[in-house]
């Protein structure tokens, strides 16, 4: 022991063995404030030996002593006898003591014990509780993250952070709090510029990685340089403790969804020399898969309501799409129809019964077939849109008509879609086109009386021309006889479009009439050749093959089938210099194709260049045409048992075919 001072109070022997084991400080000291005695653990708290501390005056080591709580407290003893009792917090050691300070009969005696892990304990609870309750109560988990860790701080740490994986699978901070708000702000900037490097083998990637706490209870710098050999790196980490404002302890432990890990939640002790024991770790544990918990349960939760409010959407689109539907149907605009392939019609609204003039009782009996309300002529129609339906689920809309209840009939377009392919069922919808068929037959009428009208003076022009023609030819002068030439061409031209217009209108009023005989088809093509070729063009019409055949027709209308095919040939090729004709007989066929090197027709419009008056549009200025040859000579041949198409390629050319049937060989 220490310098033995004589006027000191003895201690029994007995009582300073026992004392000297005691776990918890003890300390006596006289009326005098001298340390009568001190144990160990006493002396060690104020970071002395016992040795030192025996038989020195309180009040000379301690002079500022007087000031704090517990000094004042043990003079309140000294002078009233009474004990008390005061928790001291030894910031130097991070750590709590109860100490009880009694009154003896040489003085006082004090008794100190360690309370920082009960302390830390209750603290815990408390948090824990404070935890669970946030937890359970908001349904935005980041919110809920936010506040907790709020809570954390500062009974718990320093420092209580949440960081949760992105799309991307980088955590991102989404939840920090610390006394110092500026640390707050320091540390999201931080993380803004610097991600986590997800690759890094200690902390926060490693719990990722893992899915296991990891736990640092004493983080001191000689640990972190013997652990981080990269410099670099030490030196970037011992940057940001210090900014952080130091690093005693750490604890960072997983937060799941799913049985995955999902993000962290670290616990910081900085600068408080706090450290974290394996209690803290495990309510750490426990708040985090509290957390866990809510995040499942408000993942579940927005996974339950996205769910209804997507099937809240479909509804109301199908509700939507039913009112327009209804609507549609309800405006009787268009006739629409719901039958099945098989010609059963189910439903029907007010305008299509309308337009086939049957009641609503005739559709509810069940007397409303397709096929009986189909004339004949239909019937082709309505086959290739059975097809089409029931190989693409539509058919492209179609022109036919529908017969009335009294017989007469009605033309319509119609679009059909497939609804139910089990039962086939389809919903069609109805335009009646009898307006605009009466207005084609007008139009046509007007062509058919135009071009008439037009035909009889230029008849007589072409007559007076003749006659001046043979006057003129005595004289000598060329110029007269070059221009009399020109204006014979040019009325021969106006008169071939004339006489194309009437061919139209009375193939339309099907009074086209064809002069029947019987002649030699290997005729028919040599005389159409030499009718162009003799009118002194740059193209030279080449035949290939050889046929000898007859034929039973119009010759008159099959040649001008044929030089139609030639003209076009050559007007729609003019920078070639040939024009091919092939003629082949197969069977009891004749096939004659006219090829051509020039524009060609794009692919979509090779089946519209038969309609009447059609012409392709990105040839149509260039070139001066009615858009009706083609009309005319594929209804000749179609009238002759033959058939016309065409195989032609953009910018290469084209072949033209015809079919005709033959009578025999000869
Ligand atoms: P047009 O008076 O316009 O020539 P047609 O009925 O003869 O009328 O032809 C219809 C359309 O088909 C033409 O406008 C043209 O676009 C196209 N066509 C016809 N023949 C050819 C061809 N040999 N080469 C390229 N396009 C052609």
């Amino acid at each position: 022991m220490g310098k033995s001072n004589p006027t000191l109070y003895q201690m029994p022997v007995a009582d300073i063995e026992f004392l000297d084991r005691l776990v918890d400080g003890y300390y006596a000291i006289d009326f005098n404030w001298n340390i009568v005695y001190i144990n160990d653990k006493a002396a060690a708290l104020a970071f002395s030996t016992k040795e030192k501390m025996q038989g020195r005056n309180m009040l000379k080591l301690y002079p500022t002593m007087m000031n704090m709580p517990f000094g004042k407290a043990v003079a309140r003893v000294m002078k009233t006898r009474n004990p008390e009792r005061i928790d001291i917090n030894f910031d130097r050691v991070g750590r709590w003591y109860e100490d009880y300070i009694y009154p003896t009969v040489y003085g006082i005696s004090i008794f100190s014990r360690d309370i920082t892990e009960q302390r830390a304990l209750t603290d815990n609870l408390k948090f824990l509780a404070e935890a669970s309750k946030i937890l359970s109560t908001s349904l935005d988990y980041k919110t809920t993250l936010r506040r907790v860790a709020k809570i954390a701080v500062p009974h718990i740490a320093d420092w209580c952070s949440v960081d949760m994986l992105d799309e991307k699978n980088n955590l991102q901070l989404v939840a920090i709090a610390h006394k110092d708000t500026k640390k707050i702000r320091w540390a999201r900037e931080l993380r803004k510029h610097e991600p986590v490097d997800m690759s890094s083998p200690t902390g926060s990637p490693k719990v990722m990685r893992t899915g296991k706490s990891e736990f640092y209870p004493v983080i001191t710098e000689e640990l972190l340089r013997a652990s981080i050999t990269d410099q670099a790196r030490l030196k970037r980490t011992l940057g940001l403790i210090k900014e952080l404002g130091g690093l005693t302890s750490l604890i960072i432990v997983p937060i799941f969804l799913q049985n995955r890990p999902v993000g962290v939640m670290q616990f910081v002790n900085a600068d408080t020399k706090r450290y974290f024991t394996e209690n803290h770790l495990k309510m750490a544990e426990e708040v985090a898969s509290r957390a866990s918990l809510a995040i499942e349960n408000a993942t579940l939760y927005k996974s339950v309501e996205e769910e209804l409010s997507f099937r809240k959407r479909l509804e109301d689109e199908l509700l939507q799409t039913q009112r327009k539907y209804d609507a549609l149907v309800e405006s009787n605009i268009v006739g629409v129809i719901i039958a099945d392939l098989h010609g059963n019609i189910s439903q029907a609204n007010d305008a299509f019964l309308r337009m086939i003039d049957y009641t609503r009782r005739d559709l509810e009996k069940g007397n409303l077939k397709w096929t009986e309300l189909s004339p004949p002529e239909s019937a082709e129609a309505d086959r290739n849109a059975v097809k089409d339906l029931m190989e693409k689920g539509r058919a492209t809309p179609f022109e036919k008509e529908f017969l009335r209840k009294d017989g007469s009939r009605i033309p319509v377009i119609l679009g059909v879609v497939m609804i139910n392919p089990q039962t086939t069922e389809c919903i069609a919808f109805v335009l009646d086109i009898t307006e605009r068929k009466i207005l084609e037959e007008r139009k046509d009428e007007f062509i058919g009386i135009a071009s008439h009208e037009l035909k009889t003076p230029l008849t007589s022009i072409k007559g007076y021309v003749q006659i001046l023609e043979r006057i003129i030819s005595q004289t000598s002068d060329e110029r007269v006889k070059k221009y009399l030439k020109k204006t014979n061409t040019y009325i021969d031209r106006l008169n071939s479009l004339i006489a194309d217009l009437l061919d139209v209108s009375k193939i339309q009023a099907g009074r086209l009439q064809f002069n029947i005989s019987e002649f030699s088809g290997a005729e028919l093509v040599e005389d159409g050749i030499d009718s162009i070729q003799y009118t002194g063009l740059k193209h030279k019409i080449v035949k290939k093959g050889r046929i000898a055949c007859r034929i039973r027709g119009d010759r008159h209308r099959l040649e001008q089938v044929f030089t139609n095919l030639l003209n076009n040939a050559i007007k729609y090729s003019p920078a070639a210099d040939k024009v091919v004709v092939y003629v082949k007989i197969n069977k009891d066929l004749l096939t004659v194709g006219i090829q051509d090197f020039g524009v060609g027709i794009p692919a979509t419009k090779q089946k519209d260049i038969f309609e009447r008056f059609y012409r392709v549009e990105e040839t149509s200025r260039e070139f001066s045409g009615l858009g009706i040859g083609l009309y005319i000579s594929s209804q000749i041949i179609a009238r002759h048992g033959g058939k016309m198409w065409v195989k032609s390629k953009k910018g290469k050319g084209s072949t033209f075919f015809f079919t005709l049937p033959i009578k025999k060989k000869v």
